[in-house]
């Protein structure tokens, strides 16, 4: 949801009936942009990553979405207050608890206990605890039916199934890891806003590969304690091609009967959405063009390439992209099947 219009509609929605989306998949997979289409959708909530909240957001007072820090902005002011007046954790006791979730030794203990009740873990609880006075403050601030967080971490999605009283959700988005690779290559990534430019991170071959497995082999885990209805996967280049289709099929897989903002087949038309930090893509606003990016295909090197592909090479089989060469199978391809969550089938 992104209109001021839209704000502190006031209206205290049953928690039973919302809705939390989960993203999950590698940086620079188009997480961003598909949480941004989904934010136009009337009813529907775009928080971008959620779990920088407190860190980035509160502590740092790195711009909202609105442009404005998020003790200024008037959706994030208003849903912090209503969270701190009924707990006395800092936000520095919060990031710190969640510092202790991320650390590569316990991601996979907090995916396992996505779906328990109660568990012996203070920095588990803590943030849970936070979580949970959060998720029906943005509800209530917001008036939304569908909250959209792009956290892209498995972990952070298991904290969100672990809530009480929300119908959780999780879309799995993988993209073609040479494509990510050079993504995150390029130095001269910058997104226009405005008069101003910002300069997306970047990162080197080999940690670029090592997280996209990670976080592919953390999803599959985490799909584990998902209920098979509430989990769809999603290629990228699935989306980027047939981009209209992908999205009626995110919004039946949801549920829901909003409209895209869809100006023709490939054109969306974004506004302001209150995102707090990540993707500096979340701030575009205005007519984007949805293509498939595929620069990588002409400009990486041969040798790079072979390089990401042997390294990645067990989520190139499970989801259906070549052990060698170029670009992904078309979907709909002969031997290219799928099956009901539109997971490529296995076997
Ligand atoms: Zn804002």
């Amino acid at each position: 949801m992104h209109t001021a219009g839209a704000i502190g509609g006031g209206t205290l929605r049953t928690m039973s009936s919302t809705k939390l989306l989960s993203i999950v998949g590698p940086g620079r997979s188009g997480t961003t942009i598909i949480a941004s289409v989904l934010g136009e959708i009337d009813g529907v909530c775009n928080v971008g990553e959620l779990r920088w909240l407190w860190g980035r957001g509160i502590l740092e007072r790195r711009p909202c979405g609105c442009g404005l820090p998020p003790d200024e902005c008037p959706v994030w002011s208003r849903v912090v207050g209503k969270v701190r007046e009924e707990g006395s954790e800092s936000p520095a006791e919060i990031v710190a608890a969640q510092g202790k979730l991320a650390s590569r030794r316990q991601r996979l203990r907090v995916i396992r206990s996505a779906t328990r009740g109660q568990v012996d873990w203070p920095a588990l609880e803590r943030v849970r605890a936070v979580t949970q006075r959060l998720i029906p403050a943005i509800v209530d601030v917001t008036d939304a039916r569908v909250i959209v967080d792009s956290s892209k971490r498995a972990h952070d999605a298991a904290v969100l199934a672990g809530l009480d009283g929300v119908e959780h959700y999780v879309l799995h988005i993988v993209r073609d890891p040479c494509a990510v690779a050079f993504s995150w290559q390029r130095r001269d990534k910058t997104v226009h806003i405005g008069d101003r430019t910002r300069t997306m991170s970047t990162r080197r071959l080999l940690p670029s590969c090592q997280r996209w497995l990670e976080n592919c082999l953390s999803a599959e885990v985490l799909r584990r304690h998902v209920p098979p209805e509430r989990w769809m996967f999603l290629r990228y280049e699935d989306f980027a091609t047939e981009p209209q289709a992908a999205v009626a099929r995110l919004l039946a897989f949801l549920g829901e009967h909003g409209t895209p903002p869809f100006a023709d087949e490939r054109n969306i038309v974004l506004g302001v959405q209150h995102t707090v930090a990540g993707n500096p893509n979340r701030f575009r606003v205005g007519t984007v063009r949805i293509t498939l990016d595929d620069e990588w295909n002409r400009r990486m090197p041969r040798r790079r390439r072979l390089a990401v592909r042997a390294i990645t090479w067990p989520g190139l089989l499970r989801y259906h992209y070549p052990l060698t060469g170029g670009l992904v199978r078309r979907p709909g391809r002969p031997g290219h099947r799928e099956d009901s969550r539109g997971l490529p089938a296995t076997g």
